[in-house]
C-alpha cells in the first residue's frame, strides 16, 4: 500500500523553530514588539495597507470585530449556512441573531440576492465567507450595502492572498478576519488577524482584546483577553514571508488537478469566477447527484483503496446543527444542502509531489468510474 496523502499538512521548518527560539530567549513571551511587527506586515502584505490587530484566534476575531461594529442584541447579521460554524458562533456570542441565507452553487459563497431576501429592520450587517479561499461576490454585496444600510463583514480566514478584479480580500468590509490556525494556507500555531476598515474599528477591536485597556489600568469598556503572544506571531511572521510561494504551489496543483479530473464521471471540478484569485483553502469538487451517504462511500473509497486522504467541509449546515438549529426552526437551503452532500475536498497543500497529485487524480478516476 502506498503511504497516505493527509488533507491538510502545516509546514513548520527551521526558520520557525528559529523565529520562536529567538522570542523565547528574549523573555518577552507576551504581547509585544512580534505582534506589532507582525500587524504591520500583515496590513502591507495582505490587507491592502489596512490596520491588523492580532487576536489569539480567528474565532476572537470575529467576535471581537461584530463587537467593534456594534453588534449586540436585537440585531440580525445574514451569515452562509454552508461554512464552518464560528461563522455563525461568532454572531450568536454578541447576543445577535445569525440568519442564514443560502449559497452560490459554482463557488460555493453567499450570494447578494439570497441574503437580499432574508434582510430585516434589525439586519445590521451581512457576513458573507470567501469559502475555500475563492472571494465573494464583493461588488454585489457591495451595491446590497449601499441600497439597504446594512455593514458588510468578510470572514476571510481561508482566503489568505484572494482577491476580486485586482482587490485583496480583507479590504471590502468593516472589518475581516483571517484564521492562523494549523491548517489554514499560513498558521501562527492558532490566532487571527483583524483587518479594520478605519482607527475607530481598529481601536475598538484593541480595546476588546486586553481588557477594555489602552493605557494600563485604565479599563474603558469591559473586554476580553484575546491576546496573541510575541511566540505565536513570530511564526505567523516567518510564514507570511513563504506565503506567496505556497499560494503559488496551491494554484499550480489545483490547475494540476483540474487536468487530471477534467474527464472523471459525474465530478465537477472547482470553478473560479471571473476577475477571481483563487487560493485553494481547499480543492473542493462536487459529485454531481450523490447522496451524503455516497459521498462518504466515495471518501471511504479514496481512504481505504488508495490511501488518500480527503476531507467533507461540511457535512452538517449550521442551520441544521444542534448548536444552531434554534435559530432556524424548518429552515430551508436548497443549494446549502445539496452542497453539502455533494462536496469532496481533496489535498491541495505545498507538500504535495508530483507523484502525489497523480495518485489522487487516479484514485478519484478510478473511484467515481466504479459508481461508487
Ligand atoms: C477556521 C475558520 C474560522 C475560525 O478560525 P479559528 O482560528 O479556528 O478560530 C472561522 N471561519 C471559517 C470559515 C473558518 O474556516
Amino acid at each position: 500500500m502506498n503511504e497516505f496523502i493527509a488533507p491538510a499538512r502545516p509546514i513548520i521548518g527551521d526558520d520557525e523553530r528559529a523565529a520562536v527560539d529567538r522570542v523565547l530567549r528574549s523573555g518577552m513571551i507576551a504581547q509585544g514588539p512580534e505582534v506589532a511587527a507582525f500587524e504591520q506586515e500583515f496590513s502591507a502584505e495582505l490587507a491592502g495597507g489596512r490596520t491588523c490587530v492580532a487576536v489569539n484566534s480567528g474565532t476572537s476575531g470575529l467576535h471581537l470585530g461584530l463587537l467593534a461594529a456594534g453588534i449586540g442584541p436585537g440585531d440580525e447579521v445574514v451569515v452562509p449556512s454552508f461554512t464552518f460554524a464560528a461563522t455563525a458562533n461568532s454572531v450568536a456570542l454578541t447576543g445577535a441573531t445569525p440568519v442564514f441565507a443560502d449559497i452560490d452553487p459554482q463557488t460555493f459563497c453567499l450570494t447578494p440576492d439570497a441574503a437580499r431576501e432574508v434582510l430585516t429592520e434589525r439586519t445590521k450587517a451581512v457576513m458573507p465567507v470567501h469559502l475555500y479561499g475563492h472571494p465573494f461576490d464583493a461588488p454585489g454585496f457591495a451595491a446590497l450595502a449601499a441600497e439597504r444600510d446594512v455593514m458588510i463583514f468578510e470572514d476571510a480566514a481561508q482566503a489568505h492572498g484572494a482577491s476580486l478584479d485586482g482587490r485583496m480580500v480583507g479590504t471590502f468590509g468593516t472589518f475581516a478576519m483571517f484564521s492562523l490556525y494549523p491548517t489554514k494556507n499560513m498558521t501562527s500555531g492558532e490566532g487571527g488577524m483583524v483587518a479594520c476598515v478605519d482607527d475607530d474599528v481598529a481601536r475598538a477591536v484593541r480595546l476588546l482584546r486586553n481588557q477594555g485597556m489602552e493605557r494600563q489600568y485604565a479599563n474603558e469598556v469591559v473586554g476580553f483577553n484575546a491576546r496573541m503572544t510575541d511566540v505565536h506571531a513570530a511564526i505567523g511572521r516567518v510564514q507570511l514571508g513563504k506565503l506567496p510561494a505556497w499560494t503559488a504551489q496551491r494554484q499550480a496543483n489545483a490547475a494540476t488537478l483540474d487536468a487530471g479530473l477534467a474527464a472523471a464521471a459525474g465530478v465537477v471540478t472547482p470553478a473560479v469566477a471571473p476577475g477571481a484569485v483563487h487560493v485553494y483553502h481547499q480543492y473542493t469538487i462536487r459529485l454531481a447527484g450523490s447522496t451524503g451517504a455516497e459521498r462518504d462511500r466515495f471518501v471511504a473509497a479514496l481512504k481505504e483503496e488508495h490511501a488518500v486522504g480527503a476531507g467533507v467541509y461540511y457535512p452538517i449546515p449550521n442551520h441544521r446543527l444542534a448548536s444552531l438549529e434554534h435559530f432556524a426552526p424548518g429552515l430551508d437551503l436548497p443549494e446549502t444542502e445539496r452542497a453539502a452532500a455533494e462536496v469532496v475536498s481533496l489535498p491541495v497543500h505545498p507538500s504535495l509531489t508530483e507523484a502525489d497529485l497523480t495518485r489522487i487524480v487516479d484514485a478519484v478516476v478510478a473511484v467515481a468510474g466504479a459508481g461508487a
